[in-house]
């Protein structure tokens, strides 16, 4: 509910023997629907021919059966789910992308952004390259496509890319004898594999994904890391790269991520209960009963009540049958998908003093018609808590946390936001408690941009968004 749109799944199998690979995929990205909602795509493997499909819509929506009856069976599959942070809502923006080439085929599925993808697009353009789509992907395509002419392997040509390109990638690569994942230098999205009981290999953005195909969690692919998969085993490379200081988005915590997952060790259920926690000990307040905004509040409403001793209680029934809010092409139709979307309890918060739970602030818009729906259903008083702090500054690496201009806490003081969003009162999560909510050895190894305003990488002097499209935030 928080405005923000996460950026995409991938997913991949290396099977040692012939079977339904799609359905697997079919699967993993049903798991991995919550990072993209906009298209979806899976290119199937079988001995060497790519049989592929992608549209726009739900995973459920794009694949009936006999779409995955038409991918055949396979030893590997790429798939992915998209929303595009650049690159227009277009199918011909659906992944994975499938590339013919000098020396054989490819099929790459990718989360992130990269930060210098215009000047490569740039140069490529002057070469004659033509491009197909506006995503940055085909950029990466085109990238290890020409590396792949003066290479021995793919994961050569995948390794001497990674001296091109830079800012937020993790990538599954397929060829017609390999599976490849791939995780940028600093690591900023998540990606991890796992094996299911007949050794067939799962690459997948979140363990929850993992999960949902019966795959066991082996480890995540490190920062820098290449990992193949071939019928000979699993091959790691990891000196191929200067090697920079972890940036995994500390959001992918907050917001991005399911809370069955678990990232680079941390659960993010527990996670996003620690910033309940937090706030609970930053702003105690008098209150008779604690709600979360489903989905990504619930978990440190949970923290904020058991802290603070103050009963927690189901303020919300979602319903689960609408399309995410934020589809919506105008601010009218959001609004009115909010309330269909979200309904109050009248029995938990009648007469009551409410504290209400929410990932983050955005705009405010959301907020400000949550609160009324509280008080229209006769909550006396509403005290918001956003269990991360203000965004100040936008984000380069794959998600929508937009221009400075879209930024509710970029515009207005703590109090004249409380104010807008008609809150008796509104606590932030403290810049400086993020590193307790991971609570990990990797503690200083996070991204924290959109709330710092300091980044690991150059800011890109131009992004995809300005070039190709209106922004986002201006539909
Ligand atoms: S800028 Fe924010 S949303 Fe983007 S990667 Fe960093 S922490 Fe995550």
């Amino acid at each position: 509910m928080s405005q923000l749109r996460e950026e995409c799944g991938v997913f991949g199998v290396f099977s040692p023997q012939k079977q339904d690979v799609a359905s697997l995929v079919y699967y993993g990205l049903f798991a991995l629907q919550h990072r993209g909602q906009e298209s979806c795509g899976i290119v199937v493997n079988d001995d060497g021919l790519f049989h592929d499909y992608k549209d726009t819509g739900l995973v459920q929506d794009v694949f009936t059966s006999d779409h995955l009856k038409l991918l055949e069976e396979g030893n590997m599959a790429v798939g992915h789910v998209r929303y595009g942070t650049t690159g227009s809502n277009e199918r011909s923006n659906a992944q994975p992308i499938v590339v013919n080439h000098h020396k054989g085929r490819m099929a790459l599925a990718h989360n992130g952004n990269l930060v210098n993808a215009y000047q490569i697009r740039q140069s490529l353009e002057e070469e004659g390259c033509i491009f197909h789509t506006t995503s940055d992907t085909e950029v990466i395509s085109y990238v290890i496509t020409k590396n792949r002419v003066k290479s021995s392997s793919i994961e050569e040509a995948v390794s001497l890319s990674m001296n091109t390109i830079d800012g937020a990638y993790s990538l599954v690569v397929m060829s017609p004898s390999k599976l490849i994942a791939v995780r940028d230098k600093r690591g900023y999205r998540p990606l991890c594999y796992g094996i299911t009981d007949d050794e067939t290999y799962i690459v997948a953005s979140e363990t929850c994904a993992l999960d949902s195909v019966g795959a066991k969690f082996i480890r995540e692919i490190e920062p820098g890391e290449i990992v193949v998969f071939t019928k000979d085993g699993v091959r790691s490379i990891k000196e191929h790269c200067k090697k920079e200081k972890p940036q995994i988005c500390i959001f992918e915590y907050i917001y991005f991520a399911r809370p069955d997952s678990v990232i680079d060790g941390i659960s993010v259920h527990e996670a996003r209960k620690r910033a309940g926690v937090c706030l609970a000990l930053e702003h105690p307040t008098d209150a008779d009963v604690v709600i979360g905004v489903p989905d990504s509040g619930l978990d440190a409403a949970l923290g904020y009540s058991q802290q603070s001793g103050i009963p927690y209680g189901i303020g919300f029934i979602k319903n689960k049958y609408i399309a995410r809010t934020f589809i919506s092409p105008g601010q009218k139709s959001r609004e009115n998908k909010v309330r269909i979307k979200l309904n109050v309890l009248s029995s938990t918060v009648k007469g009551k003093r409410v504290i209400l739970v929410d990932d983050s602030i955005v705009r405010g818009t959301t907020s400000a018609r949550i609160v009324k729906q509280l008080r229209e259903a006769g909550a006396t008083e509403v005290h918001v808590m956003s269990a991360a702090p203000p965004f100040i500054a936008p984000c380069y690496y794959g998600t929508d946390v937009d221009s400075k201009e879209n930024l509710i806490a970029c515009r207005y003081s703590i109090s004249e936001i409380k104010e807008k969003i008609g809150a008796d009162s509104l606590g932030y999560l403290n810049i400086d408690s993020l590193k307790n909510i991971i609570c990990h050895k990797n503690a200083t190894g996070f991204c924290k941009g959109c709330f710092t305003g300091e980044y690991a990488t150059q800011i890109p002097e131009k992004t995809n968004k300005d070039r190709f499209e209106k922004k986002i935030s201006e539909k």
